[in-house]
């Protein structure tokens, strides 16, 4: 679970996590960058 997960902004590793956002094919994560302040979403562990 402690994946590290890297920025697709600016490849940073320093994300915080938060929450789930349902959508209509399963569940999204919601995640933001510390380095960079955007937000991205993952789904499941395959980006
Ligand atoms: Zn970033």
């Amino acid at each position: 679970m402690a994946r590290p997960f890297k920025c697709p902004y600016c490849g940073g590793t320093r994300t915080i996590w938060k929450g789930f956002r349902p959508l209509q094919q399963g569940k999204v994560r919601l995640r933001k960058c510390k380095d960079c302040g955007r937000k991205f979403k993952t789904r499941k562990m395959v980006i």
